[in-house]
């Protein structure tokens, strides 16, 4: 395990498409990325490296593969567009180059994107494509580079395309765990984020956790309504503090997000990256005297 200087963050403008949609997420990597830099954030922007379309057939159906690239099958986004076809291997690359950063240096790496979880087998769905996580997943396995991966989802949705793939390529080594399927309320809070250490002990026998740190699960998101800004720093903080505290390698992407103006959706990311430096740069208040203490 290295110590970080930095946290790596991999980006490039390929990951961005202009989508005239509901969603801001085509375009929010270029946002998130330009917030965190003109904040002075200690990151480090790495050019993503495009996953291969085997790598995304590996997956998903070969027929909507190629149907979806060349424009002949809806995206997420329910167009065809050329520019967020071009977009999709760089947002999965992104994902795939986090999580063999954070299986490096052992600690954590961001890919700041969205559009994974509902994408099933050959069908997209909730401005969602490919399903970046089990590309990444996938990849990293046949290259001999993990034995087994968790997918820690807490975005507001349940994610169904993930768990169909799952079931549908008998991934039996991937621990996933999407909050969506049973909280939503704000009455659920407390109890959720005690469970968190609990949830993220759940995956220590991961190499790697593919962490969903959604924006949507926000009281005033259009889509969520459950948590606090306040609330969601804190589930990133003791997301990252569990995994540091078991010793597991994090990559994390942004998910969902849906308040306008986008500056409220930049800010809880900016909280999840400060939580994230908090615990892997400055060791973290809390996760230093509890280790302290042991
Ligand atoms: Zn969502």
């Amino acid at each position: 395990m290295h110590e970080l200087a930095l946290i790596p963050v991999f980006y490039g403008e390929a990951m961005n498409a202009s989508v005239d949609s509901f969603s801001p997420s085509a375009a929010k990597p270029r946002a998130v990325v330009a917030d965190w830099r003109e904040r002075g954030e200690p990151i480090e922007v790495i050019a993503p490296t495009p996953v291969a379309v085997e790598d995304l057939k590996r997956t998903h159906d070969p027929a909507y593969v190629d149907g979806v690239l060349r424009g002949d099958l809806p995206n997420g986004f329910g167009t065809t567009d050329a520019g967020v076809a071009a977009s999709l291997p760089f947002t999965c690359g992104a994902m795939w180059c986090a999580a063999r950063a954070a299986l490096r240096n052992g600690r954590v790496a961001v890919a700041p994107c969205s559009g994974f979880h509902h994408a099933r087998h050959a069908r997209a769905g909730g401005y969602c494509t490919f399903n970046g996580l089990i590309v990444a997943a996938q990849a990293l396995r046949a290259a001999g580079d993990v034995a087994r991966v968790g997918i820690l989802d807490f975005d507001q949705h349940y994610g169904d395309g993930t768990d169909a793939l799952i079931g549908r390529h008998g991934l039996d080594w991937i621990r996933h765990y999407t909050a969506g399927a049973e909280y939503g309320d704000p009455t659920q809070v407390e109890a959720f984020l005690a469970r968190i250490p609990a949830l993220v002990g759940a995956m220590r026998d991961c190499d790697v956790v593919l962490y969903q740190a959604g924006a949507d699960p926000h009281i005033d998101d259009p889509l969520g309504g459950w948590m606090t800004t306040r609330d969601l720093a804190e589930r990133d903080q003791r997301v990252f503090e569990a995994a540091a505290t078991a010793g597991v390698p994090i990559a994390w992407n942004l998910a969902g997000g849906y308040q306008t103006p986008l500056r409220k959706v930049l800010d809880i990311h900016h909280n999840t990256l400060r939580a994230c430096a908090n615990v892997y740069l400055h060791g973290g208040a809390r996760a230093a005297a509890r280790s302290a203490a042991r």
